[in-house]
């Protein structure tokens, strides 16, 4: 794979990488398979042992990280870690050489990705919004949609990364664009993934085999990436987490993170966003009853699906 992307004019990078876990840990190994050299920093002891056997160099802190870096890339949680781990006196803006880039690929919202490229131009560095889709599938392929907001100098200083992990790459405008394209799209695949969960437990309870009933809708109007990627009954889509006794995957928490921006979003725009408000209800309550930490299918076995073996958990 790196071999593949490397251009001619390719030059071994030191890069940082903050938050190694389902995305980070697939997406930094791209970057050490293509020759760069990454330094790596995450909270948990079992994503760092993880990342270690790829071959990333764990470091204690950020500032050890980024000292000598040309790219500081984050893939958190949120837009709170994503500003603690970039912002303050001991936040990579402040150490990382003047002219390297940051790129955030997590999903944080307009806000917090506005704020960061204000606060990245004030400190002399550069900072690059980078939602991603296409799951930890897409991560581990390199072949994930990458939305891009920032300068267009940073945008370019970053191509050689961004293209490591990601296949169809568009800078869509500013600091904040690319997380306002993200929040969109996810508000539809949590739409779409809640709206599977429900049709599958319904056609579950009607009899209907999960099989015929996926490769059916897969030919009909129901059909949608949430539902062809991820079907949420075991056993029909290998490569879905359902089939995987629900691990995650992408976490509740994070979908139920990502609709309740967009409904913040859509309140602050006056746009009515009932669909996105009752999935983030569902989403919400699947959390509430100790799955937060699951893939996200597991608002099926909230809904009432059988599963056979039970799921773990
Ligand atoms: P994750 O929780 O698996 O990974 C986040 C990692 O960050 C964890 O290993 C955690 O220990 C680490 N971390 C948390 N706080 C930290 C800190 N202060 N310093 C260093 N490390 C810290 O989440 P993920 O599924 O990899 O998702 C990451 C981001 O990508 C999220 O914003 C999510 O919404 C987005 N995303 C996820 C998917 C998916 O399918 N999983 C797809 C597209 C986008």
């Amino acid at each position: 794979m790196g071999d593949r992307r490397r251009p001619k004019e390719w030059v071994m990078s030191n890069v940082a990488w903050i938050g190694l876990g389902h995305m980070g840990i697939p997406m930094s190994k791209h970057f050490v398979d293509a020759g760069h050299e990454v330094r790596g920093v995450d909270i948990e002891e079992s994503a760092r042992a993880r990342a270690r056997e790829n071959g990333v160099e764990i470091v204690d802190s950020v500032r050890e990280a980024v000292h000598d870096v040309d790219v500081v890339c984050t893939m958190l949680p949120s837009g709170k870690q994503v500003t603690e781990v970039l912002t303050g006196p001991d936040g990579a803006f402040a150490h990382m050489p003047a002219g390297a880039v940051a790129v955030d690929f997590s999903t944080t919202g307009i806000e917090t990705a506005e704020a960061l490229g204000a606060q990245a131009r004030e400190q002399g560095v550069g900072f690059v919004d980078a939602p991603v889709s296409g799951g930890v599938i897409g991560a581990e392929k390199g072949d994930l949609a990458l939305m891009l907001g920032g300068d267009g100098e940073h945008v370019t200083a970053v191509e050689r990364f961004t293209k490591l992990v990601g296949e169809y790459i568009v800078h869509v405008g500013p600091s904040g664009r690319g997380q306002a394209m993200k929040v969109v799209n996810n508000a539809m695949m949590g739409v779409g993934m809640a709206v599977s969960c429900e049709a599958s437990v319904l056609a579950q309870r009607l009899g209907l085999d999960p099989q015929v009933f996926y490769d059916m809708v897969l030919r009909s109007s129901g059909d949608n990436w949430a539902f062809r990627n991820w079907f949420p009954l075991p056993g029909v889509v290998a490569t879905s987490p359902a089939s995987h006794g629900y691990e995650a995957g992408f976490m509740v928490d994070l979908v139920a993170k990502d609709l309740r921006l967009a409904v913040e979003l859509g309140t602050e725009h006056d746009v009515t966003m009932a669909t996105s408000q009752t999935a983030f209800e569902l989403f919400r309550r699947t959390s509430e009853a100790g799955a937060g930490t699951r893939d996200l299918t597991a608002l099926a076995l909230e809904l009432g699906a059988k599963v056979d073996p039970p799921a773990a958990g």
